[in-house]
């Protein structure tokens, strides 16, 4: 089987990469995570073990998400670290270099999709397309993105949130913020320490979220022992946080969510406008796994929001439709030259 050429897909995350091998599913599934030596420069872990190490290396090395709150924020991590994966992921018996299918989030700049372009290509690409993020979340959502009819897809990720109408296989409208899963960790740690005089570290702000973060009063009793370090003394230091705190901790975040949403309702044209009204929207990625935020959405807009089934593995699903089908995709896939 190793002599065909197969097709690999790749949603390459800020928070999380999966990689998908036609006819085989998912086969990795990790934090996108790089610990470094810094005397060398040299990778020690990549991925789960070194999610592990966040904010509890010694001084010589360093544990980064390359992909954090750029779309690359760090090109030469972000390298070594795809090449990791994909070599984990791929059988070095395959005669031919894969066609490899990456998504990049909507909200790119040039430079950005020429930096995911070369780290492909470097990563053992025999040829390679590009999709746009919210496209591939909206077929995997199972979303009719060819058709003339509005739709729309809400991805809450770890680094961006990204809205998007889509129409025709195109997006129509769209509107991406650095504001999501990543920020709502943030903003626990700064309530914390200004209510509990607690420094936080964001393995535990996170989760925090998980466990406290919903949006339905009914859970607000609920509370969970947090440990860190005293503010002002230093001192190791535990306090109990409840759920009400959680929420009040996350309003900020999610408000600009909201009015990302807003805003890009208001810039669709009429008809499709209409379509959505009626369809209502697809809400996705990790972020969205926040209890409670489906239906929040759906409160301060007053359109129908829907959370999708797996949000996690909505743009690695997406990838594999497409992968299935590349003839009706040709018209969302950008092909990228050598
Ligand atoms: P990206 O596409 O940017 O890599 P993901 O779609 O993988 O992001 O989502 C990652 C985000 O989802 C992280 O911020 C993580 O904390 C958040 N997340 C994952 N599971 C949950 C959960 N059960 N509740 C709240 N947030 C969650
Ligand atoms: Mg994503």
């Amino acid at each position: 089987m190793g002599r065909f050429l197969r097709s690999v897909g790749i949603d390459l995350g800020t928070a999380n990469t999966l990689i998908l091998v036609q006819g085989k599913n998912i086969v990795l599934r990790e934090p996108s995570v790089v610990a470094v030596d810094k005397k060398d420069g040299e990778i020690v872990a990549v991925g789960n073990a070194a999610k592990d190490m966040l904010g509890r290396t010694p001084d010589s090395i360093i544990a980064i998400r390359p992909l954090r709150d750029g779309v690359i924020a760090d090109f030469n991590m972000t390298q070594g670290m795809l090449k990791h994966f994909v070599n984990r992921s791929i059988s070095h018996s395959w005669f031919l270099k894969p066609i490899m299918i990456v998504c990049i989030p909507y909200g790119a700049t040039p430079v950005e999709k020429r930096a995911v372009e070369e780290v492909i290509l470097q990563a053992g690409a025999g040829s390679a397309y590009l999709i746009q993020e919210p496209l591939a979340a909206a077929i995997g959502t199972g979303i009719s993105v060819n058709e003339p009819s509005g739709n729309m897809v809400v991805d809450i990720g770890g680094g961006t949130s990204e809205v998007a109408v889509i129409s025709l296989g195109t997006i129509v409208v769209s509107k991406s913020i650095r504001i999501a899963g990543d920020k709502f960790d943030e903003s626990i740690i700064r309530y914390v320490r200004r209510h509990h005089d607690l420094i936080i570290g964001e393995r535990t702000a996170e989760y925090a979220k998980m466990e406290l973060g919903s949006i339905h009063n009914k859970e607000e009793n609920k509370s969970l022992e947090i440990r860190g370090r005293h503010a002002s003394n230093g001192l190791p230091k535990t306090a109990l946080i409840n759920a009400r705190e959680v929420n009040e901790a996350l309003k900020e975040p999610i408000e600009h969510i909201i009015d990302a949403i807003k805003v890009t309702l208001e810039k669709s044209p009429p008809e499709l406008a209409a379509d959505i009204i009626q369809k209502g929207m697809s809400i996705t990625g990790g972020g969205s796994l926040l209890s409670g935020l489906t239906e929040r959405i759906m409160e301060s807009i007053g359109i129908k929001a829907e959370l999708a089934e797996n949000p996690l593995d909505c743009v690695i699903n997406g990838i594999e439709k497409i992968i299935e089908d590349m003839q009706s995709f040709k018209r969302v896939l950008i092909p990228l030259k050598k």
